[in-house]
């Protein structure tokens, strides 16, 4: 998820005032409206005046320093850093790879085991070679051993999360169907506030006309355009 980190800044045209962007963060997701809001503010106190001064400001510096920026804001409205985030995240990913190295099961979920009944030590083995062979089955019998299983031990587990061939954490399919899920959730939602924030301009443009209708009617004659 390369979008993850990112400063989200809502404006309409660069011309934008830093009120008006701040008014707009309303219409981002809980904790990036409050991070963009900062943001937008620290803008302001920094002298800046438009939302294009602020996006050329944020172009002009590092990624490293808008990464810096980004944490200084999160941790000014409650936030945890991002980059601690990540730190943990990618410990504990090390450590899920580590487990599931440790349960041997490669990307097609298979693993090299025994025979599954006490003190048994047959091993599947591939019949023109006599080599042992992994297999995807939950626990595997012996032909001698093989009255002893329960009807499904022959399956594959299922939804389970595997190693791939560069050893990459493989989800399992129920994540990743819930993540796909998320997603699209996340696209959907983005959209309706698109959407909602389309209707609110137009809104406010037809306010702001009919102000100036009302102002106009009410100049004097000389004053009229
Ligand atoms: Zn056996």
């Amino acid at each position: 998820m390369t979008f993850r980190w990112q400063i989200r800044i809502p404006y309409r045209s660069p011309d934008d005032s830093l009120t008006d962007v701040i008014l707009a963060t309303r219409c981002l997701e809980g904790n990036e409206a409050a991070v963009a809001r900062e943001i937008g503010q620290r803008a302001q106190l920094g002298g800046l005046r438009t939302a294009g001064e602020l996006i050329d400001r944020l172009e002009a510096t590092s990624k490293a320093e808008r990464r810096q920026l980004l944490d200084s804001a999160r941790q000014a409205v409650g936030l945890e850093r991002s980059e601690k985030i990540d730190d943990r995240e990618a410990f504990e990913g090390a450590q899920r790879v580590a487990r599931l190295r440790a349960s041997g099961r490669d990307a097609a979920g298979r693993l090299f085991t025994g025979c599954a009944a006490e003190g048994c030590r047959a091993l599947p083995s591939d019949p023109a070679t006599g080599l042992p062979v992994p297999v995807a089955d939950r626990r595997w019998w012996c032909p001698e051993h093989r009255h002893l299983a329960e009807p499904e031990d022959h399956l594959p587990p299922e939804d389970v999360t595997t190693i791939g061939p560069h050893f990459e954490e493989i989800s399992a399919p129920s994540i990743q169907r819930a993540e796909a899920a998320r997603d699209e959730e996340r696209r959907r939602a983005d959209r309706r506030r698109a959407e909602e924030g389309t209707h609110e301009a137009r809104e406010r443009a037809e306010v702001e006309r009919l102000r100036n209708e009302q102002f106009e009617r009410e100049l004097p004659e000389s004053f009229r355009s």
